[in-house]
C-alpha cells in the first residue's frame, strides 16, 4: 500500500520535503501530466508522522487531498 494525492491538490508544495523516502514529486514531474503533485507509490512507505499519520498527510493544509491507496 501506499498514499495517494487526488486532484483536490492545489500544489501548495508542504508536502514534498517532509517525505522521507522522497516519493513524492511535484505538478512539473508528475508522470500522468496531471498538474498536481504525485506519489510513487513504490517508493511510499507509509510513513508514520507526529501524530499517527503519515507525514505528507500531516503536512497536507487541503482537507482528504492524500489518501490510502488500497
Ligand atoms: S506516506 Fe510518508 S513515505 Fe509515503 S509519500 Fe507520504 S511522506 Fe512519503
Ligand atoms: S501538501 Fe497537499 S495540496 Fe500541497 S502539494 Fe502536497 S498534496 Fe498537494
Amino acid at each position: 500500500m501506499a498514499v495517494k494525492i487526488t486532484d483536490t491538490c492545489i500544489s501548495c508544495g508542504a508536502c514534498i520535503d517532509e517525505c522521507p523516502v522522497e516519493a513524492i514529486v511535484d505538478d512539473d514531474e508528475n508522470p500522468t501530466g496531471a498538474e498536481i503533485y504525485y506519489v510513487y507509490a513504490d517508493k511510499c512507505v507509509e510513513c508514520v508522522g507526529h501524530h499517527d499519520e503519515p507525514a505528507c498527510m500531516e503536512a497536507c493544509p487541503t482537507e482528504d487531498c492524500i489518501v490510502m491507496d488500497v
